[in-house]
């Protein structure tokens, strides 16, 4: 390995939007001098699987005003869509509306620019895979990069952020990429011939977007979506409300009290004339203290049989996006099928598909092409990520509560093996999951961001 002289002042893993606004954070934040560099294995900065497609018809799952880069500053994303609308639309709207994906890249990009241009620090930008760390003896980190290069911090940010989950199902190993595409991979799922059927496993937020995407290039074979629950994602209401109620009461109630305390803040939601969505928007910002008040007993029952409503309410859709998936239910272009996928088998002219109903019958499905939209892989065991497999296997970093993510202390610092903090490493984002549950969204990778360098840099 060829070993690079000066350590960094801090190393930044990932430059998704986590990894990027834990970089802006950093240059506003670093004494002059410092020196930081951001290490991100593709080609663009900001973009990570949210941001990185080009389709404008992708737009952000949260309203403009709800994108700010800067928690003290929860405008910001929405002047910055106001100055870049050449519509003219009015600000209120804009505040509600739902702006294009890349966009938000766009914006990303533009903050770390200005941050650059303000900051004294020094910010180095490096393509290329992390494969592994060492702490060295000298109180240092070794970052060792995919070219044989080696970089050293003092300090680190881990920002490696969401992984597809593989199609697990008996025979989805012998699927070429052509028969099987990842719902995150805009650019292939572009190039589907329009006569194709489609099978979408899953039916969340990836097959919404993945939808969108085969709508937007004129789509105008069959489309099936296989899940277990068939419980698509809802949409947010027309207008912004907050139904007011004490959320600490919620925290001393265990998990079946607390889904029937919430299910009765709906119905006085309703009866105030507020939509449902109102109670779920006064939940929002207290999904932690909620995660984190539940016996671990209780988390558990939450992940086997809550989960999947929970999101669904939780994690919503733009109005338009929703009404456009029902004009294809109603027109019966898109099917959804509840189901088991339990096999699939690759055919000269596309992917045959066997699945197991509720009531234990099986049904056959053809195929031209299979689209895997069954979300994030949260056990980080799983993700191919070479950088958390050797974390994970040379026991500086351990799986986290019920086997999701990464272990962190409360201030995100990564435990170890054993659970020793290692003060030099904080984590951002989805990784926190199992600790924190919410954690993957801007307003709680802005927070994240902003409190690990400031502790890093000021250590
Ligand atoms: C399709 C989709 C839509 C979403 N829409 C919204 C939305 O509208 N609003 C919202 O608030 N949230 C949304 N989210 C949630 C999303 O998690 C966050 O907004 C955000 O994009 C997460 O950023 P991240 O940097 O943590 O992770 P990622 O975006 O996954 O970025 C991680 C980055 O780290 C890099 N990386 C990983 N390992 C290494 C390594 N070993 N070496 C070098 N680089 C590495 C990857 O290449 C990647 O670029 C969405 C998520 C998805 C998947």
């Amino acid at each position: 390995m060829n070993a690079v002289s000066e350590p960094f002042d801090l190393a930044i893993v990932g430059a998704g939007a986590g990894g990027t606004l834990a970089a802006i954070h950093a240059l506003r934040n670093a004494k002059a001098g410092q020196r930081i560099v951001l290490i991100e294995t593709g080609a663009y900065l900001g973009e990570g699987a949210a941001y990185s497609t080009r389709q404008k018809e992708l737009v952000l799952n949260v309203p403009a005003r709800g994108m700010s880069a800067f928690a003290d500053a929860p405008q910001d994303f929405l002047d910055y869509a106001c100055k870049h609308d050449n519509e003219g639309t009015a600000r209120e709207e804009l505040a509600n509306s739902f702006a294009q994906r890349r966009r938000y890249a766009d914006y990303l990009r533009a903050r770390l620019l200005q941050a650059r241009a303000l900051g004294t620090a020094r910010l180095l930008e490096v393509h290329a895979c992390v494969m592994a760390l060492e702490p060295a003896e000298t109180g240092v980190l070794r970052i060792a990069l995919a070219s044989g290069i080696e970089l050293q911090a003092r300090n680190l940010v881990l920002a490696s952020g969401n992984h597809p989950r593989a199609l697990q199902v008996a025979g989805g190993e012998n699927l070429t990429p052509v028969q099987c595409i990842d719902a995150w991979d805009y650019r292939v799922i572009a190039r589907i011939p329009v006569d194709a059927e489609v099978c979408i496993v899953g039916a969340g937020l990836s097959m919404a977007d993945s939808v969108q995407s085969l709508r937007a290039h004129g789509h105008r074979g069959r489309i099936h979506a296989v899940s277990r629950h068939a419980l698509l994602p809802l949409a947010h209401a027309a207008q912004a409300a907050v139904h007011e109620f004490d959320v600490a009461a919620l925290h001393a109630l265990p998990l079946r009290r607390r889904m029937r305390a919430i299910r009765a803040h709906v119905r006085d939601a309703q009866a105030a004339g507020l939509p449902w969505q109102s109670v779920f928007e006064r939940l929002r910002p207290h999904g932690q203290a909620l995660w984190q008040s539940l016996a671990f007993a209780d988390q558990r029952r939450f992940l086997h049989h809550v989960v999947r409503y929970w999101d669904i309410h939780r994690h919503r859709i733009a109005p338009h996006v929703q009404a456009q998936l029902q004009a294809l239910l109603d027109d019966e272009q898109l099917c959804v099928h509840r189901a088991r996928l339990e096999h699939v088998a690759a055919r000269r002219d596309g992917v045959y598909l066997r699945l197991r109903l509720p009531d234990g019958a099986t049904q056959d499905l053809d195929a031209g092409v299979v689209i895997n939209a069954t979300g994030v892989e949260h056990d980080m065991e799983k993700t191919r990520n070479p950088l958390l497999a050797q974390l994970l296997a040379q026991g500086l970093a351990r799986r986290g509560p019920h086997g999701l993510g990464l272990d962190t202390a409360t201030d995100g610092t990564l435990l170890d093996a054993h659970g020793t903090p290692q003060p030099c490493i904080r984590v951002i984002g989805s990784p926190r999951i199992g600790t924190l549950w919410e954690t993957t969204a801007i307003p709680e990778l802005r927070v994240q961001a902003e409190a690990a360098v400031k502790a890093l840099l000021n250590a």
